[in-house]
This record gives structure tokens, C-alpha cells and sequence, in this order.
């Protein structure tokens, strides 16, 4: 498999925090062919352990997407929901998403609405809010729903397709942050563990979306010398956003952050942003430098693990984010899986 093949089984596969299972079976599956060590650990995080003398790097990136959970059944059978993760409220209207009960079925529903011939003027331009809106199973009443499998609890994701677009660019829902994922499995498929002067630990963490849980725990358990998070970042590219907002462009290389969260979120160490710096140019690969506002990774609960571990970040720039329909580059990715194996191969001199 590469990246391509990677980056659609990832996405397409549903998880949202707390609900990783079927992402992380095919994050083993695939580490398992190259990693010495592989388990998951009691929070849900999977680690995989490559090399077994020098410094420990932990490379994160995470299993979770955005998604719904069911809270309410109506009496008529339509489901009212909470948001699991950051959603805009106008971007959940008439989207289709898939439920997922707790036997495993799937059962596909939609968000339904008022049609607009039925809008009043003043209606017509409002924001609906989430708790305003339901999701449509095809159910008859409460019962039925129940009869169906889904209950208080099911959870759902974003029907979405993978498609190419043009130039090298592909789209699909969860890109955030299977991208990372892709990341991981790819630049574990390109190491060699003979040549290693690092021990890489490979980490699909669980729950990001919600509070960047499974980082913290898992950098606890491995206590690396060096951390990096695998990410997407926001775009400035594109109508409706100024590029001064977002200074970062899609198809002009990974993304290594500076500071994210104005600071508040992660201040990358010194040392990791010099060992970046250093290698993209012994190695020729475009990178692009990101001073972010709002957002943050799991670097952030990882550098603030023990005492402090020197941590960075390199992300896929991505359009749309949090949305079913994100958009990256595949040369930004590949790009980034070529800088994460070059930074693997030097890490020693570094820490
Ligand atoms: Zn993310």
C-alpha cells in the first residue's frame, strides 16, 4: 500500500472519540508487518514500537474525528443529538450521516429541514442551530428507532466519498486527522529497523477531538525524549478566508508550527524546530512556518507531560476543515512522510 491507498481506507473508516476501534484495527494491522512491539494500551491508544537503542521519539497523530451522538429519540421516531468536537452549526444541515449502533450496524440518516418554499422571509437567511435540528432515520415512531438498533448513545459520522480532484488533490470527511495516521503507517513502511539510531514509537491516540486525551496518557507511558505531532492545518488559499488569517497554502509543503493557540496552546521547542529546519534543507523538501491563533494539536498535552518534553508539530495543510468535504494536497503529504523519515535518521545528533 502507499500513501493513496493508506489515506482512503483511513478516512473512510468511522471513529469518533471514543469510538476508535475500527480506525485502530487497521492502524495494527499495518504497523504490525514493521513494528517490533504493538498494543493498545487501557485508554484505547495504539503504540507501536520500532528500534530499540538511542533516543525515544514519539510520533502522535490521531484516530479520532469530529461526529454526533444520539441524546433523544422523539416520540416520532426523529433523533436529536450532541456535537463530538468542533462543528459549525451550518455546515450539519441536510448532511447525510451514518449511525452506529451498538451491535455495529450502520443505519444511514439525514439531517433534515423546513423546505424553503415554507420559509418565511425572515426565516430564510437564519442560522438553525444544532439543537434545533434532528436526524431523519426513516423510523415511524420511538419505537421503531429502538426496533432499528439505535438508542441513547449510537453515535454518528459524515457520509462521505473519497474523490480525486484535480492536481494531485483529494477530498473526503476525516482527513483530520487520518492524514497523520496515513503519516504514521507510511513512514513505517519506508524505515528500515536495522538502521535505526532511535527508537520510534508510533501512536494513533484516541479522543483529540475532545480535550487531547489519549496524547496525554500515552506520552506518560513512553516518557520520550522528543515528541512530534501529526497534524492538518488551516489554509488561507481559498474564497471566504484572507490569506493573512492563514498564511499557509496548499501544494507549498508541510506545515511546521512555531507557536500555536497564540502561544497559549504549544511553543515548539527550540531544538525540534532546529532539527526540522535543518533537515528540510539537507534534504531539499518545501516546508512552510506557522505562527497559529486558534487550534492546537496533540503536541500541546504532550509537551506538558512530566517535566516537560521537547515537542513540535508537522501538519498537512488542509481546506475545509471540520467539514465532510476537507481538501489536501497528496504532494503536501508525501512531502511530509519524506521530512518525518529524513528527521527519524537524524534524531540522535539531536537529543
Ligand atoms: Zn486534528
Amino acid at each position: 500500500m502507499g500513501v493513496l491507498e493508506y489515506l482512503k481506507e483511513l478516512s473512510l473508516a468511522d471513529g469518533i472519540s471514543g469510538r476508535e476501534d475500527s480506525v485502530r484495527s487497521i492502524m495494527e494491522r499495518e504497523l504490525k508487518k514493521y513494528c517490533e512491539e504493538v498494543f493498545t494500551d487501557r485508554f484505547g491508544n495504539l503504540i507501536a514500537r520500532m528500534g530499540d537503542r538511542g533516543p525515544k521519539l514519539m510520533l502522535a497523530a490521531h484516530m479520532d474525528e469530529i461526529g454526533l451522538m444520539v441524546k433523544y429519540i422523539d416520540e416520532k421516531g426523529f433523533l436529536r443529538f450532541i456535537k463530538v468536537g468542533g462543528i459549525n452549526d451550518q455546515m450539519l444541515l441536510n448532511q447525510k450521516v451514518v449511525i452506529h449502533t451498538k451491535d455495529g450496524k450502520r443505519i444511514v440518516g439525514v439531517l433534515g429541514s423546513k423546505p424553503p418554499h415554507k420559509m418565511k422571509e425572515e426565516e430564510r437567511n437564519k442560522m438553525i442551530k444544532y439543537e434545533d435540528m434532528f436526524i431523519d432515520i426513516g423510523a415511524r415512531d420511538r419505537e421503531d428507532a429502538k426496533k432499528m438498533g439505535v438508542d441513547v448513545g449510537a453515535w454518528a459520522t459524515f457520509k462521505s466519498e473519497f474523490d480525486i480532484l484535480g492536481n494531485n488533490r483529494v477530498t473526503c470527511k476525516a482527513f483530520d486527522d487520518r492524514v497523520g495516521c496515513t503519516i504514521l503507517l507510511e513512514v513505517a513502511r519506508r524505515l528500515k529497523k536495522e538502521d535505526l539510531n532511535c527508537q520510534v514509537y508510533f501512536v494513533g491516540t484516541v479522543q483529540e477531538e475532545v480535550g487531547l486525551k489519549g496524547a496525554r496518557t500515552s506520552a506518560f507511558r513512553i516518557n520520550p525524549d522528543v515528541a512530534i505531532a501529526l497534524d492538518v492545518t488551516i489554509c488561507g488559499d481559498h474564497p471566504g478566508i484572507k490569506i493573512e488569517e492563514a498564511p499557509i497554502e496548499l501544494g507549498k509543503g508541510p506545515v511546521v508550527c512555531i507557536v500555536d493557540g497564540e502561544g497559549r496552546g504549544l511553543i515548539a521547542h527550540r531544538d525540534v524546530l532546529r532539527m526540522i529546519e535543518d533537515v528540510s534543507k539537507r534534504y531539499n523538501i518545501p516546508v512552510q512556518y506557522e505562527v497559529g491563533e486558534g487550534g492546537t494539536t496533540d503536541g500541546t498535552a504532550i509537551h506538558l507531560t512530566r517535566e516537560g518534553i521537547p515537542t513540535g508539530v508537522i501538519s498537512v495543510p488542509a481546506r475545509y476543515i471540520h467539514t465532510p468535504v476537507e481538501v489536501i494536497d497528496l504532494s503536501d503529504l508525501e512531502n511530509a512522510v519524506e521530512l518525518v523519515v529524513r528527521c527519524i535518521g537524524e534524531v540522535d545528533k539531536y537529543f
